[in-house]
């Protein structure tokens, strides 16, 4: 199967051809690195309340008061959560939380702290 190169950055030419590690275009000669596998389509970044990006290891703080589901336990606003873990779902954040133990958090709901 042949795949499909990208058009060229800088006349969107379709023709372009590959040479080794390089991209050509055949009709403005424009040369270019081809970007790595899903370097350019990457839709896993979580973003905090207020846009900060979040990655694995952060720390964030409560913005509000969160009941915890299923108990009378809320989680006052404010209250820091160390060593976030990023997850796929509707909670995307995996922590424990402190006095109330492991759970899901969702971003809009945190917000990035530096330490
Ligand atoms: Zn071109």
């Amino acid at each position: 199967m042949i795949e499909a190169l990208p058009p060229c950055p800088a006349c969107s030419s379709a023709y372009t051809y590959q040479v080794d590690a390089l991209l050509n275009c055949p009709e403005c000669g424009h040369e270019w690195a081809p970007m790595p596998d899903g370097a350019a389509e990457d839709d896993t970044i979580v973003r905090d309340s207020v846009g900060n990006v979040l990655s694995d290891g952060d720390t964030v703080t409560v913005i509000k008061d969160l009941k915890v589901k299923g108990s009378s336990a809320v989680i006052k606003v404010g209250t820091k959560v160390r060593g976030i873990r990023l997850v796929d779902g509707d909670h995307d954040i995996d922590c424990k939380v402190p006095g109330v133990g492991p759970m899901g958090l969702k971003s809009q709901f945190v917000k990035k702290v530096a330490e």
